[in-house]
């Protein structure tokens, strides 16, 4: 919902419900009233800082594992979501993290994550399938701002990956564009079918992190960066049932 002042010079806000609520119950009449009033109600609850951008893999993977510990055990801080940190970034970015997640919709990784504006480079596509524009994607933070953090997220009961199995195990394609994800996710069906799982599914979703992981850890551009060990490039699985994110592989030391 957003609240739109014309003023000139002056702000177009998207407000959180809390402070929507804290300004349209006390009555709003004019574009200028309304303005104070955010201004206000911003002023009496500001949201909280996780504090400056970390500059380290460790302290990144630091930052966004007491994020998600939040998640799990819902102290919520909903840190730097407010137009003060709106302005503040309105003209550059630093984000410390850039994560790789389905579009499942039950895993977006701000929440999960409980990070603020400004934080995440995000990327999500259907059972995290790679192609040259994710790749790129990914890459464009930690090659061009220093981002020191790649976290490629799998989840639990992911739907694309189940539709991937059971087309490649009937050998049956799916339907227009979504083939593409087939391909994209053919190397972790191959993996898992050589393996034994109980699970073959959850076990082709792990896979799937795991070696796209393996390939940006490893590939041209990014290589020197982990080298150097400017750049750690994590592999993470997402529990739906408890909301933790479980590490596969790279964590930083
Ligand atoms: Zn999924």
């Amino acid at each position: 919902m957003s609240i739109q002042a014309d003023a000139p010079g002056r702000r177009t806000l998207l407000t959180g419900a809390a402070s929507l609520a804290a300004v349209c119950l006390v009555g709003c009449s004019s574009a200028e009233e309304i303005d104070e009033k955010i201004d206000g109600a911003h002023k009496a609850a500001p949201a909280p800082s996780t504090g400056g951008s970390p500059s380290t893999p460790k302290a990144a993977y630091e930052r966004l594992m007491e994020g998600n510990e939040r998640w799990v055990t819902n102290a919520l801080r909903h840190p730097d979501r407010d137009p003060t940190r709106r302005q503040l970034l309105a003209t550059n970015q630093q984000p410390y993290g850039a994560v790789l997640s389905c579009i499942d919709s039950r895993v977006p990784p701000e929440l999960v994550f409980d990070t603020g504006l400004g934080d995440l480079f995000v990327m999500r596509s259907g059972g995290t399938a790679v192609g040259p524009v994710i790749t790129g994607s990914i890459e464009y933070g930690p090659m061009i701002s220093g981002t020191p953090l790649i976290i490629v997220l799998g989840h639990q009961r992911c739907g694309a990956v189940s539709a991937v199995y059971k087309a490649l195990r009937a050998d049956k394609p799916l339907p227009g564009n979504l083939q593409a994800i087939t391909e994209a996710l053919r190397p972790a069906y191959e993996q898992t079918e050589r393996g034994n799982h109980a699970d073959p599914t959850e076990a082709m979703a792990k896979a799937q992190v795991k070696l796209t992981a393996n390939a940006l850890r490893g590939n041209r551009d990014l290589a020197p960066l982990v080298t150097k060990g400017d750049l750690a490039v994590v592999s993470a699985y997402y529990s739906l049932d408890t909301g933790e994110v479980e590490i596969l592989n790279g964590a930083p030391a």
